[in-house]
């Protein structure tokens, strides 16, 4: 086989053929995993959306999955009165803004960001339409609910955090406040023997 000679004049003679037109679309249009349970239409990627979107000569950004990075992929649909939160909302504006940087950095190129194309009816990335739960949403059915032995989140990164700065892990109790079983009466009754204890 015989080497190519690379030189800038061979290079600077190479078709480049991007259309420079660029349209950006919902995560899931491209990965149905990432959506909420029961909700998936097909079983990977919209393609026939996507044939469409490559029969102009446009190619696709992936804007990330908001719900799926904040709340995992086993989430049930919730409406945007129940994901209208600081928190959320300040995740959201932070994967926004390096998304904005992509299109200033095409913008700056002179290409066309030709659309974002985002999910109507999605509490997250609807553009015409996002969707209310008058009750909150997020229960389809019954649901088996068990409690493990474990810490909460919030709790678990807590104590990680202590530990990384070396400082004292308190200790720690929890209120029986979301253990159906437990009337508030025990809630009580088990507060107060174990405050006991540890003043
Ligand atoms: S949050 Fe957006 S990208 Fe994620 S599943 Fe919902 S509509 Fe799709």
């Amino acid at each position: 086989m015989k080497d190519e000679a690379v030189t800038t004049e061979s290079l600077n003679n190479l078709e480049d053929m991007r259309s420079k037109k660029i349209i950006f679309v919902c995560n899931c249009l491209l990965n149905s995993n990432n959506k909420v349970m029961e909700r998936a239409r097909y079983p990977g990627i919209f393609s026939d959306v996507v044939k469409i979107i490559d029969s102009f000569g446009i190619g696709i950004m992936q804007l990330p999955c908001p719900e799926m990075l904040y709340s995992g992929c086993q989430r049930y649909w919730g409406g945007k009165n129940v994901f209208e939160s600081a928190g959320y909302r300040k995740f959201c504006r932070t994967l926004a803004a390096q998304v904005a940087d992509y299109m200033e950095n095409y913008h700056m190129a002179g290409y066309q960001v030709v659309c974002v194309l985002g999910c109507d009816g999605s509490p997250t990335c609807g553009v015409h339409f996002t969707n209310h739960y008058e009750n909150g949403g997020g229960r389809p059915k019954a649901i088996q609910r068990s409690l493990l032995e474990e810490p909460g989140i919030f709790i678990e990164e807590l104590k990680r955090e202590l530990e990384a700065r070396n400082l004292p892990v308190p200790k720690m109790d929890g209120l029986g406040m979301d253990i159906m079983a437990k009337s508030t009466d025990e809630i009580l009754a088990d507060f107060k023997a174990y405050i006991a204890q540890v003043v």
